[in-house]
């Protein structure tokens, strides 16, 4: 997989997706992406994408002020 914004090489790895959805922080652990060696952007594969959209839907309903979410351990 090639960075979007520089063209380098983008290692597979994991990491923290951080979504504020300004009365609710919602943070999900563990999500597989693909990390640029050279600018340290993150790329999420369509599948990945999807999946988050659901867990913050899903935590949005909690109407907690901080949810914490294991990616591999949500529906
Ligand atoms: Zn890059």
């Amino acid at each position: 997989m090639l960075c979007m914004k520089c063209g380098a090489n983008a290692d597979k790895g994991y990491t923290t997706d951080v979504t504020d959805l300004g009365n609710c922080l919602v943070i999900v652990r563990n999500v597989p992406c693909y990390k640029c060696a050279e600018c340290n952007e993150v790329i999420y594969t369509a599948d990945v994408v999807k999946k988050l959209e659901n867990i913050v839907q899903q935590a949005k309903k909690l109407m907690q002020e901080i949810a914490i979410i294991d990616y591999e351990k949500a529906a």
